[in-house]
């Protein structure tokens, strides 16, 4: 095939949900990819937070053959007990906060969320769901309703009833909305969608003290955040949160389409047979790829990297502040989740094309930002030549 046999053919038989970049990726490995021709790309995004530990990475090749050659999915599925399954499970419960002894998986984040909600609402009794402005939890018709993003919602209504929001990062907020009808507040650490959002230090804490106080279960979606994206293992790690459920996906499996909700015993325990399912659930061959990549994480302090090149990252970007005031407003971020907020959406497009120009793959997020999110275990170098490009962009701009 060609790159343009298939933009072709992908014109004709996809229905038209993204603006879609005329580049063709065949290959990828590490941080880098292949387009049909042989152009070598340097990828920031890492397929939106997924391929943690780099395109086509050994360990994870290595689980799939291993596991392709022993079975893929079991049969009766979820009914029958698994080995690839229970040593996930084994190795989860090392890294997991240890108050969310049980897991379920699904096929992806909004799957894992639309769970959690559904299941929270049958454990309390109770219809309300309590989210952020500028969330963002999903697409299916419950996530997007949980999602606090206009464009998100706007063209879908009616959508699920009982959803409300409140701004982010407010704690009088949350405190007005609490009432006994609350059977959820749904929450990313950070908010990743809308703009690398950090709430201030003791946010999270007291969100869950308040929601114990209420009675209302605590839904951490860590699906951008979760899996060293930040630095810890999850971002709530050193915060006093008690989650009852914790939301999982993207970097779980480096590339393998999953997700997972943890969930406490206590909150589980009103769990009944029927409650939740799903054909997948975790399947034998997306656990064995997910416990290499988890394993690779924790074997390789890849916690570590991600604090010291994400700090190092974020210094180099702080000084563009300075040097280009007029087009970079702001740059913040935690680990390897990356903001860089230019002056107005047209910088950002222009920014953005000029990476994509100059082989480098970036996200904008909101407008007028750029998201850097690249494999957790991106070496310096390779950061720096992403950074060059970046940097190059911005003196092109400003000139
Ligand atoms: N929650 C958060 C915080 C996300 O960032 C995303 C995806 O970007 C989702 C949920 C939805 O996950 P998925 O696209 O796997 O359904």
């Amino acid at each position: 095939m060609t790159t343009s046999k298939t933009i072709e053919i992908e014109a004709k038989h996809t229905p038209p949900f993204f603006n879609k970049i005329p580049i063709s990726i065949e290959r990828g490995e590490g941080v880098y990819t292949w387009d049909e021709e042989g152009q070598r790309y340097l990828d920031f995004t890492s397929g939106w937070g997924v391929t943690s530990i780099g395109h086509a990475h050994p360990a994870i090749t290595a689980a799939l053959t291993k596991q392709g050659r022993k079975i893929l999915q079991n049969p009766n599925s979820g009914l029958i007990h698994s080995p690839a399954r229970a040593q996930l499970l084994e190795l989860l419960a090392k890294i997991l906060p240890s108050n969310l002894t049980r897991v379920f998986f699904s096929n992806s984040g909004a799957e894992a969320n639309d769970a959690a909600i559904k299941l929270a609402r049958k454990v309390t009794g109770r219809m309300d769901v309590i989210s952020t402005d500028q969330s963002f939890h999903g697409r299916t018709i419950s996530t997007a309703s949980a999602t606090g993003q206009a464009s998100h919602r706007e063209k879908f209504n009616p959508l699920m009833p009982n959803y409300k929001f409140i701004p982010f990062d407010d704690l009088a907020a949350l405190e007005r909305s609490l009432d006994h009808k609350v059977a959820a507040v749904i929450l990313e650490p950070i908010q990743g969608e809308g703009g690398v959002q950090i709430p201030s230090r003791n946010y999270l804490e007291q969100v869950s003290k308040l929601c114990e106080i209420n009675g209302s279960l605590l839904i951490i979606d860590e699906i951008q955040t979760g899996f060293c994206r930040t630095g810890p293992m999850f971002a709530i790690d050193s915060l006093d949160v008690a989650a009852d459920f914790m939301t999982m996906a993207k970097g779980i499996a480096g590339g393998f389409p999953m997700g997972a909700f943890a969930v406490s015993d206590r909150v589980a325990q009103q769990f009944e047979v029927g409650d939740h399912g799903g054909t997948y659930c975790g399947n034998p061959l997306g656990c064995a790829v997910a416990h290499a990549v988890i394993h690779y994480l924790v074997e390789n302090d890849i916690s570590s990297h991600v604090v010291k090149i994400g700090n190092r990252t974020l210094e180099r970007m702080q000084g563009w502040v300075q040097n280009y005031p007029n087009i970079v407003s702001n740059v913040r971020g935690q680990g390897l989740l990356l903001l860089l907020e230019l002056s107005d959406v047209e910088t950002a497009t222009w920014i953005s094309n000029y990476c994509q120009d100059h082989y480098l793959f970036v996200r904008q997020t909101q407008g007028n930002a750029i998201r850097i999110f690249p494999a957790l275990n991106i070496t310096e170098q390779e950061m720096d030549e992403g950074l060059k490009i970046l940097e190059k962009g911005l003196q092109a701009d400003a000139t």
